[in-house]
């Protein structure tokens, strides 16, 4: 067969004057770009949204007052009670701002993200995994050390919003309302002393990096998450509303607050006044101490809340064995009561456990460790047994258990 004179798009019917490029294809057929083009979008509908199944979380965020989000945080988070405050009015302020966009043209109000400093083990984590919850958004947990600078070899910030993205079934109108928990946020401080004269690959390059999704920006994302790769279709995620949460234990953070208060109050000390002592510094931490650690001014910029958690003495370490909604003891009762057999504590089985964990420097995460070992052989052996319908734990039948244990292997970094 001869070849055909292109007369224009075989699908819109275009004349080929009007189109900027035709492509044949077989049997004398040919595509425009703008055919092209609509192809491309359809295409990626049709992968994006047979990737989304049914999303557990509500399109509207129903929020509750500030007081209603702190009394739940205090059935499952012990102590931290200035932070859990100051949280609760922060997240409120933050959905209040995303729910009533159109009311609010002539006033804009600032993004109310949040960081936290206090030692590791103290809440961080659970008081925004609890937020999450109260408020059914989306949540995504992320270690800041593992990013780098683009085109060093790690994870690129991006994938902060892949995680998220995947956490409600690539519904980005949902994960655009997300919230992102990112850990071990003063481990990519500047380093103060860095002899090297390149950059630093895991500091200042990162925190650069990681204010483009903190302000509020359009980012393309990777919806599989991992290194951009030229072929991988993105996303476009508007950060805008997304509420970042930064944690760290900012360890030694101390000498900096009481650098800065000592240095304000240099009258008072001649006047014989007190002096802030380094127990009680974390109470007065500002963003003047985050940028003395190392954190650079734009990222504080974006960081407006910054709370303090303190760590946790042996009242605590009781309390959250044995009164959080989920504490550990409830929970060994409920699995228990599901073999039928009713479990009890001696009260001084608690304190023991507490006094282990604190002597071991275990913190509130090594608990669960220690009652474990207490707890496994009954656990293992019970469920076979037909006529044991008790089981009382006092303190020679833990020590029993624990006293011939070596507690350090339960050490959490
Ligand atoms: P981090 O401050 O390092 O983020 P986490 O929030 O991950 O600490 O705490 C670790 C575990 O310890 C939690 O899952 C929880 O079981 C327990 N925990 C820590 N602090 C508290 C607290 N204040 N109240 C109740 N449980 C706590």
């Amino acid at each position: 067969m001869g070849k055909e004179e292109v007369k224009g798009c075989s699908f819109c019917g275009r004349p080929k004057e009007d189109t900027l490029l035709l492509i044949s294809g077989a049997h004398d057929s040919f595509i425009c770009d703008k055919c092209i083009s609509q192809a491309h979008d359809l295409l990626q509908d049709e992968l994006y949204s047979s990737n989304k199944k049914e999303s557990a979380f509500p399109q509207q965020v129903s929020l509750s007052k500030p007081k209603e989000i702190k009394a739940i945080l205090d059935e499952y988070i012990i102590g931290q009670d200035k932070a859990k405050k100051v949280i609760s009015v922060a997240v409120y302020n933050h959905y209040k701002r995303i729910n009533k966009t159109e009311q609010l043209d002539d006033i804009e109000l600032e993004k109310s993200n949040i960081v936290m400093v206090g030692p590791t083990g103290t809440g961080k984590t659970l008081i925004a995994r609890t937020i999450s919850k109260i408020l059914q958004v989306p949540f995504t947990i992320v270690d800041a050390t593992v990013f780098t600078e683009s085109g060093y070899v790690g994870e690129d910030v991006e994938s902060i919003l892949s995680r998220l993205l995947q956490s409600c079934n690539y519904d980005v109108s949902l994960a655009e309302k997300g919230i992102v928990y990112i850990d071990e946020i003063d481990k990519i401080a500047r380093k103060q002393d860095n002899p090297s004269i390149t950059r630093d690959v895991s500091g200042e390059g990162v925190q650069q990096a990681m204010l483009k999704l903190l302000e509020g920006a359009e980012v393309l994302v990777p919806p599989e998450g991992g290194r951009k790769h030229p072929d991988q279709k993105m996303v476009k995620i508007n950060t805008q509303n997304i509420l970042f949460i930064c944690g760290g234990a900012f360890s030694g953070i101390e000498s900096n607050i009481l650098r800065r208060l000592n240095t304000n109050s240099v009258g008072f000390k001649s006047k014989g006044m007190q002096l802030f002592d380094k127990d009680s510094a974390l109470n007065y931490v500002n963003s003047t101490d985050l940028k003395s650690f190392g954190l650079i001014p734009e990222l504080i910029g974006r960081l407006p809340v910054v709370s303090h958690l303190n760590e946790l003495d042996k009242t605590a370490l009781k309390a959250i064995l044995t009164e959080p909604k989920n504490a550990l003891i409830k929970q060994y009762n409920k699995l228990f009561e599901l073999e039928d057999i009713e479990l009890t504590f001696d009260d001084e089985v608690y304190d023991y456990i507490v006094e282990k964990a604190y002597e071991n420097k275990l913190g509130a995460r090594g608990l669960r460790g220690i009652c474990e070992a207490i707890m496994t052989d009954a656990m293992y052996e019970l469920p076979s047994e037909k006529e044991i319908y008790k089981l009382h734990v006092d303190l020679d039948y833990a020590k029993k258990y624990l006293d011939k244990l070596d507690l350090q292997h339960l050490k959490v970094a």
